[in-house]
């Protein structure tokens, strides 16, 4: 056998971003001689001559900038006679190992030429090329080529086509590659026979009109964020009486016009993810967003035009206005359903809400809402909702939360999110939303259809929540008797603290703060504050929580502000009586809470944050936004710890009846809130200080909504640190419940694991 002949199977990251191309170069430039090709097992080389194994450890070492390799195999075989270097057509094949990319916002060099004059794609909105464009929303089947994307009904015209096939184009196999000539077209309805489509819908925007506006993953509904009157419209329009619009703007540097924008943020933002970046309010906007796009809240959600139809429709409103326009840009969907794809549906689901709708004739493959992600003033950025720029791209699992059998875990009820584990890498989907109605349960049984192709995952187990109402936990049921597997059902708040843990490769002891709404607990209460002891990652324990509050209904995520700070004042009134017993969790199902949020909304009413609430989370923000960050007082004393219980308890009713003594007494709401985040971080921190020393741990988790929270995550982390305790908490993965099945997946991987010797 000739041993310079050699044959690479090369998995991970790789297809539809040039990889094709650098390979090619490469060899070229060596005088390697062979062949590159697309399978659905992976990209494979055909490499000989004498430069053949330098070819492929220099391509390893260094790979193309978005490609991420997982797996680089490379065999010795006989030399065969073959001329040059060439990238042969994919053949289709069984097996899985490439992965599908996330969508990549438009790159500078398109940018560029979409707002060149001279350039044949001046002005078009479909411009894209190797390292930008639509990915994940396109693509119906691997390999990825163009015959299996929604673009397979576009027939390229002669230049593209030249471009397409020219090794040293930077449009070489870039499979949406499209120009006016032979790609997707723009269209308004109604139809306009005077103005473009572009020009009818900046236009429209100009006169404070709704237009919709099909996007990379679904419609979205926009309007000029600068008229209150339009902002108000769409308000009534789409039953969304107070929940933040997301906002659209050209560049970093528009965004400080309203924002605080850190180094970290302006990453995020100019990022090829591209997601809606959480920015603190700027106090003296240059630029007068309507206060009706976030009431009450003291962040604007921000992305950049991502797309070459958002950077076209910009550029317009700019020319027109002569400045740079700041757009409204929601998601078109109907309350907790997804997000709608199809013209038809849009006018079937949100009748009359659009006054224009411009859209296109490139189908969507794959519907993707837009990610949202949280920045403060510094540190790092967190993950508020993982989906375009980001699924369907696996997330490692750290080591001790390798699955040995393949899973599917379902995630929770809200802000629903599942994933397909295999090895160390789970593949969450997108954001799902609910699936507790038909249209959510259909839009997850889409989603598991595609990645259970792409991914060749075949689960032997399924992973659901332990609460018996949980549509997804139903759903579980059904997929679990339909296939024949096993069931396996995991405790919300322990899910939450296994997420942290197979994002930082933690093997514990730990300790878990799992602050949030909702979830169900193990004595059948509603669990969401809770201090629990990871021993190892197999065996967990309750070891402190938030006391009781008696609550009708406390499992609905919404809950009446109002309704909750009565319920918390009438039990801390009575708590007060000789004879009062604190509540216990013996019998009383869904009927009493351990709740951090419950214990948020309570506060937001009494201070007049919040009353009422819209939307889950309302009153918790609206109550951080109000708070003054300055103030440092708080009615913290061991008196709210009762640490001779079993669990240890934290006491909401001596902070729930100083609040409302202060609000009494007319202290200032943002100083009573600001004493409310500090009592209550001061005694999660050293409940937490006494747990950790009575068991001898070091390292906390925090996970859970309630974290989301800023001031009461970095106070949180602040007092424990400052205690010499190790603090994680969730990044690549969201603290809430869109999290849930990352956490599931990591305790079927500690499921395996046989329990140690007690
Ligand atoms: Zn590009
Ligand atoms: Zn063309």
């Amino acid at each position: 056998m000739s041993a310079n002949g050699y044959r690479a199977v090369i998995k991970g990251q790789i297809q539809g971003l040039g990889f094709r191309p650098h390979v090619y170069r490469l060899a070229k430039a060596l005088g390697v001689r062979g062949f590159i090709r697309n399978s659905s097992s992976g990209v494979i080389i055909s490499a000989q001559g004498k430069n053949a194994r330098r070819f492929l450890d220099q391509l390893r070492q260094a790979p193309p900038p978005l490609a991420v390799i997982t797996s680089f195999r490379i065999t010795s075989v006989r030399a065969r006679s073959c001329k040059g270097f060439s990238i042969k057509p994919s053949r289709a094949g069984i097996g899985a190992g490439v992965d599908v990319l996330p969508d990549l916002a438009t790159c500078r060099d398109c940018r560029r030429e979409i707002e060149d004059p001279r350039n044949r794609r001046y002005g078009y909105a479909f411009t894209n090329c190797t390292q930008c464009g639509p990915r994940y929303t396109i693509i119906e089947h691997l390999p990825y080529d163009r015959p299996n994307t929604t673009m397979t009904g576009f027939l390229m015209c002669p230049q593209c086509r030249s471009e397409y096939m020219d090794p040293t184009d930077r449009r070489h196999h870039a499979q949406p590659i499209a120009c006016p000539v032979c790609g997707p077209k723009l269209a308004v309805a109604p139809a306009n026979a005077r103005l473009s489509p572009i020009e009818a819908a900046a236009e429209a925007l100009l006169r404070g009109k709704i237009v919709a506006i099909k996007s990379l993953g679904g419609y979205q509904l926009a309007c000029d964020a600068t008229n209150s009157r339009a902002v108000e419209r769409l308000r009534r329009r789409k039953h969304r009486p107070s929940k933040p619009f997301a906002l659209m703007c050209e560049s970093a540097a528009v965004t400080r016009k309203f924002c605080l924008v850190s180094p970290a943020a302006r990453a995020a933002l100019l990022s090829a993810a591209a997601p809606i970046v959480l920015l603190p309010k700027s106090l003296r906007p240059a630029i007068p967003v309507a206060e009706s796009v976030a009431p009450r809240n003291s962040r604007l959600g921000v992305m950049l035009t991502y797309t070459p139809l958002h950077v076209v429709l910009f550029a317009r409103l700019r020319r027109l206005t002569g400045k740079a326009a700041v757009l409204v840009m929601t998601s078109a969907n109907r309350k907790d359903d997804p997000i709608i794809a199809e013209a038809r549906r849009l006018s079937e689901e949100l009748p009359g809400v659009p006054d224009l709708v411009l859209t296109h004739d490139r189908p969507i493959a794959n519907r993707c809402d837009d990610s949202v992600v949280l920045a403060g003033t510094a540190g790092p950025l967190l993950m508020v909702r993982r989906a375009r720029g980001s699924a369907p791209q696996p997330v490692p699992l750290g080591r001790m939360f390798h699955v040995k059998h393949q899973v599917l875990a379902v995630g929770g009820e809200f802000k629903n999110a599942f994933a397909l584990a295999s090895g160390g890498r789970a593949f969450l989907s997108p954001h799902i939303g609910t699936v507790a109605t038909a249209i959510g349960e259909s839009f997850w049984r889409e989603a598991f259809a595609r990645y259970a192709e792409w991914t060749g995952i075949e689960p032997e187990a399924i992973v659901a929540d332990v609460h018996p109402d949980y549509a997804s936990t139903r759903l579980a049921e059904h997929l679990s008797r339909d296939l024949g597997l096993p069931l396996i059902r995991v405790q919300h708040h322990y899910a939450h603290i296994l997420s942290v843990m197979a994002e930082h490769d933690l093997s514990g002891p730990a300790l878990g703060l799992a602050f949030d709404g909702t979830g169900y607990g193990a004595d059948g209460s509603i669990w969401g504050g809770e201090f629990l002891l990871v021993r190892d990652v197999a065996n967990w324990q309750r070891v402190g929580h938030l006391g009781y509050l008696n609550l009708a209904n406390a499992g609905d995520e919404l809950a009446d502000p109002a309704r909750v700070a009565r319920a918390y004042l009438e039990q801390a009134r009575a708590l007060g009586m000789p004879s009062a017993k604190r509540p216990a969790a013996a019998g009383q199902a869904l009927l009493q809470t351990s709740s951090v949020g419950r214990l948020f909304d309570a506060v937001a009413a009494i201070t007049g944050a919040c009353r009422a609430a819209t939307f889950d989370g309302e009153a918790p923000s609206a109550l951080e936004s109000l708070a003054d960050p300055s103030e440092n007082g708080h009615w913290f004393s061991d008196d709210l710890l009762d640490l001779s219980a079993s669990p240890a308890l934290l006491l909401p009713e001596p902070i729930l009846l100083n609040v409302a003594r202060e609000t009494a007494a007319g202290v200032d709401p943002a100083a009573a809130a600001a004493r409310f985040h500090n009592t209550l971080s001061k005694a999660s921190v050293r409940l937490a200080d006494v747990l950790c020393d009575r068991h001898s741990v070091t390292t906390v988790c925090l996970s859970g909504g309630s974290f989301q929270n800023s001031l009461l995550r970095s106070q949180v982390v602040a007092g424990l640190r400052s205690h010499g305790r190790r603090v994680h908490w969730n990044q690549a993965v969201p603290l809430n419940d869109g999290g849930i099945a990352y956490g599931q997946v990591a305790a079927a991987a500690c499921a395996e694991r046989p329990a140690p010797d007690s």
